[in-house]
């Protein structure tokens, strides 16, 4: 089932999300959903916050990255209680979007590698180092389960410059190519 995803302005997106225990419910069906919500509109991850559930969960398919970075191929995971213990390597930009922010697109400095401690859907545990294009989207789904936004990462400058794009966002004067939640509607999942 496809679940509609929570527009740039709601409260909820800069909330920090919560840990979960393995019985949490149905869980497997929504990570199922997620997958789909993710595939559905053509995006390369998708963290619970974004469908309006603020807890520590987040996948993502870099697969579509596969031909400008091939250790994108076949990268597909789901990270629950996710830490990131540590950040190293150079800072690189890379042009990203967010299915809470259609139609804007912006170049984002983020570290190179990152060591990140995870439960994957089965709750085994793994602690593992990942960089490049990997490290890239999981940085950035992790963002979301702290709050965080890539907006927010961007210079003073290039905030003004999106600023009536993202007040278009988030009073729902735009039309995007999926279910969208947006601040005035009132309607959360949670
Ligand atoms: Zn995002």
């Amino acid at each position: 089932m496809k679940l509609p995803i929570l527009a740039y302005g709601t409260p909820s997106l800069r909330k920090k999300s919560v840990n979960i225990e393995p019985d949490y419910p149905d869980l497997k069906k929504l990570i199922d959903d997620m997958f789909e919500t993710m595939y559905a509109s053509v995006g390369v991850g998708l963290a619970a916050p974004q469908v309006g559930l603020n807890i520590r969960l987040f996948v993502v398919d870099t697969s579509p990255f596969a031909e400008d970075y091939p250790d994108g191929k076949g990268f597909k995971r789901v990270f629950i209680n996710a830490v990131i213990n540590e950040s190293s390597g150079k800072e690189w930009a890379f042009n990203e979007g967010c299915l809470c922010v259609p139609e804007v697109r912006e170049d984002v400095m983020r570290c190179e590698t990152i060591q990140i401690d995870y439960y994957d859907e089965n709750f085994v545990f793994h602690s593992e180092t990942f960089s490049g294009i990997r490290s890239r989207v999981i940085q950035h789904e992790y963002d979301h389960t702290e709050g965080i936004l890539f907006v927010d990462r961007l210079s003073s400058l290039k905030k003004m410059i999106i600023k009536r794009k993202l007040t278009d966002i988030s009073k729902g004067v735009i039309k995007p190519k999926y279910k969208m939640i947006f601040p005035s509607q009132k309607k959360h999942i949670n």
